[in-house]
């Protein structure tokens, strides 16, 4: 593809995204088709000859939309949102066109000082301990998921837990590591991926509110350490999957800073609502905590995949995870003054993920982030308010940002029937999730292009019938 080609080429493909967002509430939000489907539809050998870009085009709207569950609907209600936003999507092309492979700062110094500044920029915007900035111990760096960042956080926390002998072999107590009934199923993997092994997982009680128990976290700590287990990292959530609870973060911290334990805060979704100072509240505790993330990806109008991960000392982080092979040995690396943020996660390439931020963080600026933020909290304040006023309906856990868990006080049966017929019906899409043993729906509003009025229709929706 010659340069004028591209630029030819790469208008119809704009006008093909901005189209389709424009028309996106005409599909079903989620997709009908059944499996098989759309394999069905794809020749069964690629092409010998190339083929005219058009006809790539033509096969988007006649092959792939009828199999797109549509993330970007402001009709789509369903698990934490995956949002975006046009200057998220140019910058992605952006990332493309310059092709960057960041793994060391000489492969291209502006790939790793543009994320560096902007990883301290969100420090401040989510009000960030000074520590997890890169002028202190620690510092920020871009991960594909919250499943790494959480990953990572365990390897930093077996580093240190075994005093920088992780990555040798020989028998040694087990490591052991702890987090709520709800917290995210990515626990676990990162658990079983270090090695630690899923039986030192331990899951503690939650209260009433979803939120672990701090009394439960000591009393587990206390009998692992009695038959001679390491007891190695605590995961909290701010924002639980299920129900957006909120671990009592400043207790966790206590009792992790007393035992010695890292302490790893998830706030994948609730993070965002940080950049608001009425949120702030959410990152009380954090001073005490060893590492933190988030997910622009989620619900900052970032497109997948961005996760903010920092570190309040990047010294375990890096001993884990550096491997210094002779290829990639060089002056400025060896210098000491700069940062290869290879060694902040697992894989040795990286892509340029930070332009999409920043150029969100520039478009919208903090106050138009705040603005829309401030939105989806307040619509589904009231959504929440019409679910609590039907008596038909009752609300399943307390609602602090912008998910409601509610259901139909009839029963799972008539709960899992409501579900079908709306997802059914391509109008909007809910998910669900079980709270108390009940089947219990989910309403999250965070999609970039949701206004009230969806909200209002969605809850129309529901109620009827
Ligand atoms: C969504 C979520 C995750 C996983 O996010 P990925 O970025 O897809 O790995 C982890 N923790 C919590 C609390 C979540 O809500």
């Amino acid at each position: 593809m010659t340069p004028d080609e591209f630029r030819r080429h790469g208008r119809q493909a704009i006008d093909w995204i901005a189209d389709y967002l424009e028309r996106i509430e005409q599909f079903p939000v989620l997709s009908q088709v059944k499996p098989g489907e759309i394999r069905a539809k794809l020749p069964p050998k690629p092409p010998v000859e190339g083929e005219p870009f058009e006809a790539i085009l033509r096969d988007l709207d006649d092959i792939v939309l009828p199999g797109i569950t549509h993330w970007q609907s402001p009709n789509f209600f369903a698990f934490f949102p995956a949002n975006n936003s046009g200057p998220s999507i140019l910058g992605d092309l952006v990332c493309a066109g310059l092709g960057v492979q960041g793994m060391l700062w000489a492969t291209s110094p502006a790939c790793t000082e543009v994320e560096t500044h902007v990883l301290d920029w969100m420090a401040d915007l989510l009000g960030l301990p000074a520590q997890f900035k890169s002028d202190a111990t620690g510092g920020g760096v871009i991960q594909d998921t919250a499943s790494s960042a959480t990953l990572c956080a365990i390897v930093a926390a077996r580093e240190r837990a075994t005093s920088g002998r992780s990555n040798q072999s020989g028998v040694r107590s087990p490591l052991v590591a702890y987090a709520s009934t709800q917290a995210h199923s990515s626990v676990e993997k990162g658990v079983r991926v270090a090695g630690l092994g899923s039986e030192n997982l331990r899951f503690i009680d939650v209260d009433d509110r979803y939120a672990m128990r701090p009394d439960r976290l000591a009393d587990a700590i206390a009998q692992d350490r009695a038959a001679g287990r390491i007891p190695a990292i605590v995961c909290a959530t701010v924002g639980t999957t299920s129900s957006t609870a909120i671990d009592p973060v400043p207790e966790i911290g206590r009792i992790c800073r007393e035992q010695g334990i890292w302490l790893h805060v998830d706030a994948a979704l609730a993070g965002t609502a940080a950049i608001c100072p009425e949120f702030r509240h959410l990152h009380a505790g954090l001073e005490l905590a060893d590492s933190y993330c988030v997910n622009p990806h989620k619900w900052m109008f970032t497109n997948f995949d961005c996760d903010c991960f920092y570190v309040a000392d990047r010294a375990p982080l890096i001993r884990a995870l550096s491997v210094l092979p002779e290829y990639l040995r060089n002056r400025a690396s060896e210098s000491g003054a700069v940062i290869d943020y290879r060694d902040w996660h697992v894989p040795l390439g990286r892509r340029f993920r930070a332009l999409k931020l920043w150029f969100v963080i520039r478009w919208f600026g903090v106050a138009g982030l705040q603005q829309k933020i401030r939105q989806h909290v307040a619509w589904a304040q009231e959504f929440a308010g019409w679910v609590a006023a039907d008596p038909r309906f009752e609300l399943a856990a307390s609602v602090p940002l912008n998910l409601v868990c509610f259901r139909l006080r009839e029963g799972d049966e008539a709960n899992q029937r409501l579900l079908d017929r709306l997802n059914g019906s391509g109008q909007v899409y809910l998910s669900h999730t079980r709270l108390d043993g009940k089947f219990t729906l989910r309403f999250c509003v965070g999609q970039t292009n949701t206004t009230r009025g969806h909200v209002v229709r969605a809850w129309e929706q529901i109620r009827a019938g």
